[in-house]
């Protein structure tokens, strides 16, 4: 194996470490974000509750108003009753109270049950409103331990980042930079070996020719020519 190769495998090992702790923290962020929203959507819920509460005693409120007023025109109705002259009369009147009464029992009924919704509600709006008071800093606390595991992820690739230009240095440009266009254009990893034959890549059996060049060294980079990705014979090939 050339010094090119062997300098390029030793990059390789660092991008590979930075490659797997960014998709670490990568889904660390997403773990927050999904309870972030989680926390909001229940906030958004709980709005929505209160807001059809409001609703609903604005609505009680009115039957209120429509009990009393069928109160007064029932009480209004049985005041009239000792004027009355005659039987027929009488008759309808009496009709007409009857009617009134059977409409103030009615919004009397749905008055009630209006009650006790609200009241229903009530409770269960507070239940609701004390868990997210728990919830906020417990979601703090929750975080706050995902956070720093993350700042700790940010400095070891701080490291491996720094590591990563002192190996870079001791590569060429031309194999660098062309390493560096098939690491944007392909997923890692950019070198793999050649076992039985295989590109490790790609698993196409590479031809005899291009295994031959690999094992004099006669050039510094060889690639797939399927997957484009260099090409190496490892010092230990497995038996
Ligand atoms: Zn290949």
């Amino acid at each position: 194996m050339g010094h090119v190769i062997r300098n390029l495998l030793a990059l390789q090992e660092v991008d590979l470490q930075i490659l797997s702790i960014n998709g670490e923290k990568v889904s660390l962020l997403n773990s927050i974000n999904e309870k972030r929203s989680q926390l909001e959507k229940q906030r958004g819920e709980f709005q929505e509750q209160e807001a059809r509460l409001k609703q609903q005693k604005v609505d009680m409120r009115s039957l209120e108003v429509e009990l009393a007023e069928s109160s007064t025109h029932v009480r209004k109705l049985e005041s009239q009753q000792v004027h009355i002259k005659t039987n027929q009369e009488y008759k309808a009147l009496d009709r007409e109270i009857y009617e009134a009464k059977i409409h103030q029992t009615r919004v009397e009924d749905q008055l009630l049950e209006k009650m006790e919704f609200v009241e229903q509600e009530n409770i269960q709006i507070r239940e609701t409103s004390r868990e997210l008071d728990a919830r906020a800093p417990e979601l703090q606390q929750e975080t706050s331990g995902i956070e720093e595991k993350i700042s700790q992820i940010e400095r070891t690739i701080e490291e491996l980042q720094t590591k990563r230009s002192e190996v870079s240095r001791e590569i060429d440009e031309a194999a660098l930079k062309r390493y560096e266009r098939i690491l944007t254009g392909k997923s890692a990893p950019v070198l793999v070996p050649v076992v039985n034959g295989a590109c490790q890549g790609c698993h196409l059996v590479v031809t005899a020719a291009v295994e031959s060049v690999l094992r004099r060294g006669e050039a510094d980079i060889i690639t797939c020519e399927n997957c484009s990705r260099i090409l190496y014979i490892p010092d230990e090939e497995p038996e």
